[in-house]
């Protein structure tokens, strides 16, 4: 096989849940495709690495300083929802009963990986926790890393004098926002209770 449709098919392998058949089945799709399929995707992918990036904020993603949600003033600053990853805040976003602002952790706590404190964007969550924010819920997952992760940060935002709920259960143990239905979540946001 050609060297660069090799080197494709491995990038691709790379994807989350693409092995070696898939990889092949999307490189030779590429190269079939009508004309400048495969020149335009080669543009949008690189337009994404060069454009796309955390909100300073956030850390939602964002062509801009600041993202959509953090910009938009008819959402409750109060209010701060801390999730795992971007595609929890999509998920939450989707079930559109949430109006409040995000945190993206970009991980959770995990001692047995080196994960720490600094590697999850916990300081910058402390750091965004003025006068104004009234509660914040913790929807990190219900896994063991994602509960050590709402217990830690419960223990400093508390010590802010902050009120800080979880999400209800209804989330499978173990679950991902990412892959709850959006009944699921709203019934989670709704039933979340102060710890
Ligand atoms: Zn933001």
């Amino acid at each position: 096989m050609a060297g660069a449709l090799q080197r494709l098919i491995k990038l691709l392998r790379q994807l989350p849940g693409i092995g070696e058949k898939t990889a092949s089945r999307m490189a030779l799709a590429i190269l079939a495709a009508p004309d400048n399929y495969g020149r335009a995707l080669a543009h949008g992918v690189s337009e994404v690495v060069e454009r796309v990036h955390p909100c300073a904020r956030c850390g939602n993603l964002t062509e801009l300083e600041i993202c959509g949600i953090c910009g938009d003033s008819r959402r409750d600053p109060g209010l701060i929802c801390v999730v795992e990853k971007v595609p929890d805040l999509m998920a939450i976003e989707a079930s559109g009963e949430y109006q409040g602002l995000y945190h993206v952790l970009s991980g959770v706590l995990n001692p047995l990986n080196g994960t720490g404190p600094e590697q999850i964007r916990a300081a910058q969550l402390l750091g965004r926790l003025d006068s104004g924010v009234r509660e914040v819920i913790l929807a990190t997952s219900s896994s063991v890393e994602g509960e050590a992760t709402a217990l830690y940060l419960k223990q400093h935002i508390e010590a802010q004098g902050i009120t800080v709920s979880r999400i209800a259960s209804g989330i499978p143990v173990g679950g991902e926002l990412e892959y709850a239905d959006q009944n699921t979540i709203s019934r989670a946001l709704a039933g979340r209770r102060t710890i």
